[in-house]
């Protein structure tokens, strides 16, 4: 496709257009280009660019990258984990191998975004669809006849053109809220810092993290709010950041993240190299549990942050972010193939939303409960107090916070979980 043509004033038109190419639209647009469409994937930034994140994933993204044909071999430069080592509740350390499932592989990656969403941007190149970086997307453009997205205009002037679109841009979604989805008020938002550090934790093969956070000696200190953590990327430099999570956006309190950050990596054992801080000491928002919905409606598909799309439990977004595109792409495809306009397409577009909510409601409204207990500072010490040394429980707590159990033919602990996600009405 000659995208010149919108640069030269002419409307480029597609089979689909994606806008945002974080993981969650670069991997819409590689299913799409996978199921034979002409797509455009529109970004505003120019690659590389960095996004604020822990950069850590779970065996839940890997998974998602082999389904979109990614080496993640460690010669491709990629730093495997293999489990969780979890901090806290005066017991010392304690490592969780990532489980051994029939649905997921037993390790985790990291990669800071700056590479990793380059990665998944030139995958989809590389499969067919068309990166138009530097693509700032300003507003939709409307049939007024249906009212229904048929587009979109960038703040340049450009416009493209396709009978589906998908917003993948991230949490303020100007796109969605300019189709009128704002924000649900009453799901849970989490809020986190991140910076990094240069230290010869960096080669450890755990994603860390810490349940209660002190700003000096663990136990002779001030407990923090908020939970921590530190990914080594293998390079050098591990990610380091803190974050907390309230069950409603007006509850988040106004605390200065960024100093608590240095405090507590203040507090940490010299030897770890914690406090040779690289870079900026950066925050953003987890919009999380679905908090924008309809995850379809009027042509518009939500993806990833667009539609809240992070776990309550572990502020993961990148895993559900992947795996909305799949089902984002199948939904597409199939009413791209029924044939546009006609109603078998729409009910097609709408099993969108249906398949998402399957998948992930039920444990994303798990997640709403979980959040409610944890903000009381009281039960999350007497969980960490209690629980750390008793090895089942945390393996159990584990599987539960990953996300990482066998929906079919599990064992009892994943039996647990995928029934309690079935009993529950969808987030
Ligand atoms: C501090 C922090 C730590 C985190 N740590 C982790 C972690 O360790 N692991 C994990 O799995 N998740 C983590 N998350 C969550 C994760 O970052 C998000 O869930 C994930 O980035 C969502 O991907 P996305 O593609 O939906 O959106 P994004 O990654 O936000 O991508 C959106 C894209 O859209 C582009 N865009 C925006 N507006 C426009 C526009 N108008 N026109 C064109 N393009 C546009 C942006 O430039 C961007 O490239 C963390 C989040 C935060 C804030």
């Amino acid at each position: 496709m000659d995208v010149d043509q919108a640069a030269l004033g002419r409307v480029v038109e597609a089979d689909a257009i994606v806008v945002g190419a974080g993981p969650g639209g670069a991997a819409t647009a590689r299913h799409l280009a996978n199921r034979g469409l002409d797509v455009v994937l529109l970004e505003k930034a120019t690659f590389p660019r960095d996004k604020i994140c822990g950069d850590g994933l779970t065996p839940r993204v890997t998974k998602q990258l082999i389904r979109l044909g990614i080496d993640t071999s460690e010669e491709a430069g990629w730093h495997h984990n293999t489990g969780l080592r979890v901090f806290g509740g005066g017991t010392g350390e304690l490592i969780l191998p990532w489980p051994e499932l029939s649905e997921f592989p037993s390790y985790g990656l990291a990669r800071a975004r700056t590479e990793f969403d380059e990665i998944l941007a030139r995958h989809a190149e590389a499969g067919g669809a068309t990166l138009v970086e530097d693509a700032n997307v300003s507003e939709p453009i409307l049939d007024p006849r249906t009212d229904r997205i048929v587009g979109v205009r960038c703040k340049d002037g450009r416009e493209f053109r396709a009978p589906f679109v998908v917003a993948a841009d991230g949490n303020s979604s100007r796109l969605a809220l300019a189709m009128g989805l704002a924000k649900r008020e009453d799901r849970p938002m989490g809020v986190a810092v991140r910076t990094y550090v240069e230290s010869p934790r960096s080669d450890e093969p755990y994603l860390d993290s810490w349940l209660e956070l002190w700003d000096g000696r663990p136990g002779q200190s001030n407990l923090l709010p908020g939970y921590g953590w530190a990914f080594p990327l293998g390079n050098g430099l591990v990610n380091v950041g803190l974050g907390t999570v309230a069950a409603k956006p007006s509850d988040l309190g106004k605390v200065d993240y960024r100093a608590q950050l240095r405090r507590w990596l203040e507090g940490t054992p010299e030897e770890w190299g914690f406090r040779n801080i690289v870079g900026p000491v950066r925050g953003a928002a987890l919009p999380m549990c679905l908090n924008r919905q309809p995850l379809y409606s009027r042509g518009l598909l939500l993806v990833g942050d667009a539609a809240g799309m992070i776990s309550p439990f572990n502020g993961e977004g990148i895993a559900y972010a992947l795996e909305a595109a799949e089902f984002a792409a199948d939904a597409i495809a199939e009413a791209h193939y029924r044939g546009v306009g006609t109603a078998s397409a729409e009910k097609a577009l709408r099993g969108y939303a249906t398949q998402v909510k399957a998948s992930l409601g039920g444990y994303f409204r798990l997640g709403t409960i979980f959040v409610k207990l944890i903000n009381d500072p009281r039960v999350m010490h007497v969980c960490v107090q209690y629980g750390l040394p008793r090895p089942t429980l945390m393996k159990f707590t584990m599987k539960l916070l990953a996300h990482l159990y066998d929906t079919k033919d599990g064992d009892w602990m994943d039996k647990v979980i995928t029934a309690a996600t079935k009993v529950v009405p969808s987030a």
